[in-house]
């Protein structure tokens, strides 16, 4: 600014200096031309001069506005239609996330047509299209190498989606490959190795994924119990009793509160000699979760126990979690068999109190049957259990199916680790 006013004022002085040198030389200046005869002063001549100057510069800015002028309309046209199909972009985006799919297919329409770049609007398409337009879509972004990663996890989905599992996790592995951290990748790749029993490649899934910080904490740790429990399987099919043991109990000790994990390490505890460490184990998980299979864990660690010594290994354990129905319908069933009908009628009452079920009305049945020979009751007990809700069962959260026992793969649909005792 002060540079500008400082040259304003040199070139004003300038002039002022020139027209008062001029002004004191007046002089005379004749031009002759076809005829024509101009007498004038060096002062008003230039003067006439400057303005002569000052309109052809004039004149050649206003024919370079004229003859730039569509190129320009041109460009900034364009500049507004990227801008239009960055809005549509966005707001698509937006209705996407709201649940909004008829909207965002309107916009992603709308930015298709206005952008030209297509890479850029492929991932909102792929979202709103389903079928074979979503896969065209979300191959066009597995092209590029910045969106490689997204368009394979829309497609392992898409397979997914389709049944195709061999598919889905060839698409999940090379996402994989790639470095890939979109949302839900490991855990989808992880499911995927488990269900096809890739379990050694599962596993490093997990190392790798604990690297780039996409699994941790309980969930980790949960997936990676479910590794040494099905690696656990597998050493004992194949005889190899040591590394069961060991696979065991490194499940059981990456997921305490994961029953199957607990009953394993107990039984090959039990059969490496180590009884006490078993009921160790089996006491460890109860505390946490009161589960009828862990019952039958502990009893299975001595099948010749007379009935009382089997109601008192019981009483030892249900002690450290006393309250819960699992824990009075097992104390009242080993009362029942060591014939110590009091105990025996008062879980049962209680278990009833708490969590009524078909399995606990036989038992009050043959408690009438057994203590007082009292069949009209006993017939009583039995007419409510026809009626009761159905027994808590190892059910798949997916297929919604219940399994005789658990098992990391649903039986019914092969889903990985969607059983739930309920
Ligand atoms: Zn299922």
């Amino acid at each position: 600014m002060i540079r500008r006013l400082l040259t304003f004022a040199v070139l004003a002085g300038l002039l002022v200096a020139a027209t008062v040198w001029l002004a004191d030389r007046p002089g005379s200046v004749t031009l002759r031309w076809e005829g024509w005869r101009v007498d004038t002063t060096v002062p008003v001549l230039v003067l006439a001069m400057l303005a002569l100057m000052i309109a052809v510069n004039a004149l050649l800015r206003l024919a370079g506005a004229v003859v730039g002028g569509p190129g320009r309309f041109l460009a900034g046209r364009r500049a507004k239609r990227t801008q239009a199909g960055y809005r549509a972009l966005s707001d698509g985006m937006a209705a996407l996330a709201a649940g909004d799919s008829r909207q965002a297919r309107k916009l992603a329409k709308r930015a298709d047509r206005l952008l030209a770049d297509s890479s850029l609007t492929a991932l909102l398409s792929a979202q709103v299209h389903s079928g074979a337009d979503a896969e065209r879509h979300y191959q066009r972004l597995a092209e590029r190498p910045e969106t490689a990663v997204l368009g394979l996890k829309g497609l392992t989905d898409l397979a997914l989606k389709q049944g195709d599992k061999a598919k889905a996790l060839e698409l999940a592995a090379r996402g994989w490959s790639l470095g890939g951290t979109t949302d839900g990748l490991a855990a989808t790749l992880f499911d995927l190795q488990a269900g096809a029993g890739q379990w050694i490649e599962a596993d490093s899934t997990l190392t790798e994924a604990k690297r780039r910080k996409l699994l941790s904490g309980a969930d980790l740790l949960h997936r990676q119990a479910l590794v040494a429990l099905a690696r656990a399987d597998q050493a004992e099919r194949d005889g190899n009793a040591a590394a069961a043991l060991d696979f065991a109990q490194t499940a059981h000790r990456a997921d305490p509160i994961l029953v199957p994990a607990a009953v394993k390490a107990a039984a090959a505890l039990h059969r490496a000699g180590k009884t006490r460490k078993a009921e160790s184990v089996l006491a460890a998980t109860w505390e946490a979760v009161a589960h009828p299979d862990l019952i039958e864990a502990a009893l299975a660690l001595a099948p010749k126990e007379s009935p009382l010594d089997r109601v008192k290994r019981v009483e030892k354990l249900v002690r450290l979690n006393p309250d819960g129905a699992c824990g009075h319908a097992a104390l009242a069933e080993v009362a029942l068999a060591a014939k110590l009908w009091g105990q025996a009628r008062t879980h049962l009452e209680k278990a009833v109190e708490l969590r009524p079920s078909a399995g606990l009305y036989i038992l009050l049945a043959r408690l009438e049957r057994e203590e007082k020979g009292d069949e009209a009751a006993a017939r009583d007990w039995l007419m409510k259990a026809a009626g009761a809700g159905a027994e808590p069962a190892w059910t798949c959260q997916v297929c919604a199916k219940p399994a005789d026992s658990w098992a990391i793969a649903c039986p019914a649909c092969g889903a990985v680790d969607s059983l739930v005792w309920r």
